[in-house]
């Protein structure tokens, strides 16, 4: 799914299942990491075009279209290409979370928004529109799910996130009147 809606999607879970106002660390840390997955990769990505690339390189870079980019050094797309299938792995996830778990002596609720990604990503993405590699690093393969660029999927999910959203801001000036 695209970035935006995964951090809206984790930011309504969140206010929905807490009673009160959720805090406000909670709430930040839990949509960070449920967008964190879609731009790990570009760190690399970024730090080279700002480190090695002239303006007019960069700006060259930037409006290229798909496909005609100037060439990348290998090692920049592998660390892309790995950093990528790493946040976006459910083995991944569950080692961090349980390292996590096994320090605090409790679950660390902002993984959540991280688990939400890898969920999500698993079904909205199909067998041509980059499988999600959830399964990283024993394989690529991914679910074929329904893409989340077709249009009508773009429109259902931002009305869906309008009406949650709509619901969660009636259901506070409620719980405030009262
Ligand atoms: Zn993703």
């Amino acid at each position: 799914m695209d970035i935006l809606a995964h951090g809206l999607w984790a930011g309504a879970a969140v206010v929905a299942v807490s009673r009160q106002r959720p805090p406000a660390s909670l709430l930040g840390w839990t949509v960070a990491l449920a967008v964190v997955p879609d731009l790990a990769h570009m760190l690399p990505v970024s730090g080279w075009a700002l480190t090695t690339l002239s303006s007019t390189e960069w700006w060259q870079y930037a409006t290229a279209s798909p496909g005609q980019e100037p060439p990348m050094p290998h090692a920049i797309l592998f660390w892309a290409h790995h950093l990528h299938c790493v946040f976006h792995s459910a083995i991944v996830a569950t080692l961090v979370s349980a390292i996590v778990w096994w320090r605090r002596g409790a679950l660390w609720l902002p993984l959540l928004g991280w688990w939400s990604h890898i969920v999500i990503d698993v079904f909205t993405h199909s067998a041509e529109f980059f499988p999600s590699p959830v399964w990283y690093p024993l394989t690529y393969w991914g679910f074929d799910g329904v893409a989340w660029n077709r249009p009508g999927f773009v429109w259902a999910n931002y009305l869906a996130l309008a009406g949650v959203w709509g619901w969660l801001i009636w259901r506070s000036r409620k719980r405030q009147l009262r």
